[in-house]
């Protein structure tokens, strides 16, 4: 047995606390009994000081990094301020969330719904680019009271008028300031033209560069400022920084991963170059290691989170750029292959391990040029970084390299073919007689089915799907 420690939680961690009860919020009863139902024990400290001002009708700027609940913290005051029966007796769009990018624009969609489901037929439509616009359209017109999407693909329909704002009352700009680093600045101000100037404005940004607080002091009406600078709570999250020659860098990742062997990694990079000769390096050392980057088209970049999120890809690699506002959860350990000049990027990134109640680790490797730029992470976090020698990564002898515990399995057909997940989970457990247990994720996309499966049975059920059945129709399946 290997004794190499875990970032999994230990009997010396806290109990987590949940922070102030959502009761004190002006919450109908069923919206406060469906948190609970979700989980939602108590506000996140942006819920906590963001919720209270924005349900009293306030435009508000809030700032927090990545996975601190800011949906929920605009989601809430903008489903206070629904009205389910419009007197018109047709659903005008009363609500609107920009987002940067479809996957943000699906995963805010379906937390609102979430959210939404005290209250009786809610709709929400998803509006982004990427996708025909005739459905889009036969959608918007059977009406719908809150719409989420990019802000290119919203300015299509509104200068299309498919779409119209008249019965507005809130808009949100979520990821602030990640739509400005995509250019996107003249296509909100564009969509805001369209907006009733009477109407309640929330800004949600992880970080708050000079771009979003122009943006906001031209759309915003005496907007209250909330922003929570990071303290990472020390018990969650253990930061270690390795001193490393240049030429030790990318060698040393692998070492971090072979020693503490860790689920999923993210490992941020200052530069693109430096991503991709990591990412060599990764895999020829025989780990699971995949490049995210801005070159990818949107199926190859659901290729690649797919299979980090069903954890059949051990390391994600990636520029800070890049990595903007991913949502991924059990994330075990994050690594600053560089360090950043930027000390809120330091601190974004150390922020995105140890999610929810779960511990984690941040290793940073750091050579003698970057001995300033630490110095000043220590003067931020108001404590001397701890170090250890690279010489302690030693994984044990009999160890084999990291391998993630699934292995996805791609099958050609998606929803154009109306596949379920049921049908793949049907296909392996009843037809292939594989246990629920070895089955993972199964992501169905438009065109392509991602199933996630123990990384044993993995030749044995890529044979089986290819021999076999999915939906009364055979197959082609491939093993990414
Ligand atoms: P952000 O937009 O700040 O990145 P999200 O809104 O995506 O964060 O929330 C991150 C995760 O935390 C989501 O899975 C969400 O369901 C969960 N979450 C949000 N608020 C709470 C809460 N009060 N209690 C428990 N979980 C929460
Ligand atoms: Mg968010």
């Amino acid at each position: 047995m290997s004794t190499v420690p875990k970032p999994a939680a230990t009997p010396a961690d806290p109990a987590p606390t949940a922070g102030p009860s959502f009761s004190s919020l002006p919450l109908p009863p069923a919206t406060l009994a469906n948190l609970q139902r979700l989980g939602y024990l108590g506000m996140t400290p942006i819920q906590a000081a963001s919720l209270p001002l924005a349900l009293a009708g306030k435009d508000l700027i809030a700032q927090a990094k990545t996975g601190s609940g800011k949906t929920a913290a605009f989601a809430l005051p903008l489903l206070a301020n629904l009205n389910p029966r419009p007197n018109a007796g047709v659903m005008a769009v009363q609500a609107l969330v920009l987002c940067p990018t479809r996957e943000l624009a699906e995963q805010v969609t379906q937390e609102i719904r979430r959210l939404a489901r005290a209250e009786d037929n809610i709709k929400t439509l998803t509006l982004c680019g990427g996708a025909t616009m005739r459905p889009q359209i036969a959608s918007l017109a059977h009406g719908a009271h809150i719409v989420v999407g990019t802000p290119g693909r919203i300015l299509d329909h509104l200068s299309r008028e498919t779409l119209t704002l008249d019965a507005l009352n809130t808009l949100v700009l979520d990821e602030a300031d990640r739509m400005l680093d995509m250019g996107f600045a003249e296509d909100i101000a564009n969509v805001i033209k369209h907006a009733p100037k009477q109407r309640q404005t929330l800004l949600f940004s992880a970080t708050y560069p000079e771009g979003v607080m122009k943006l906001a002091s031209r759309f915003m009406r005496e907007p209250q400022e909330v922003k929570l600078t990071e303290r990472h709570a020390a018990t969650k999250i253990r930061q270690r920084f390795y001193e490393v020659k240049e030429s030790e860098r990318l060698h040393a990742v692998g070492l971090l991963l072979n020693h503490y062997r860790p689920v999923s990694t993210l490992a941020f990079c200052n530069t693109k170059q430096q991503c991709r000769d990591l990412v060599a390096v990764l895999q020829a050392e025989g780990l699971v290691a995949l490049e995210l980057h801005g070159d990818l088209d949107q199926r190859e970049r659901d290729q690649v989170l797919v299979q980090f999120a069903n954890r059949s890809c051990s390391v994600l690699v990636a520029t800070d750029v890049a990595a903007r506002g991913l949502d991924i959860a059990q994330l075990e350990a994050v690594i600053n292959v560089d360090i950043t000049p930027d000390m809120e990027v330091h601190t974004h990134r150390v922020g995105r391990t140890g999610r929810a109640d779960e511990a984690g680790w941040a290793f940073s490797l750091a050579s003698l040029d970057e001995m300033g730029r630490v110095g000043r992470i220590d003067e931020m976090q108001g404590s001397a970084s701890v170090w250890h020698p690279l010489s302690e990564l030693t994984a044990p002898a009999d160890a084999e390299p990291l391998h993630p515990p699934m292995v996805t399995l791609q099958i050609l057909g998606g929803r154009k073919e109306k596949i379920r997940p049921g049908d793949v989970l049907g296909a392996l457990t009843k037809d292939l007689g594989f246990e629920f247990t070895q089955i993972g994720k199964i992501n169905v996309n438009e065109f392509s089915t991602y199933v996630a499966v123990e990384r044993g049975i993995a030749d044995k059920a890529l044979r089986g799907l290819n021999e076999g059945k999915v939906k009364g129709k055979t197959v082609k399946v491939r093993r990414l």
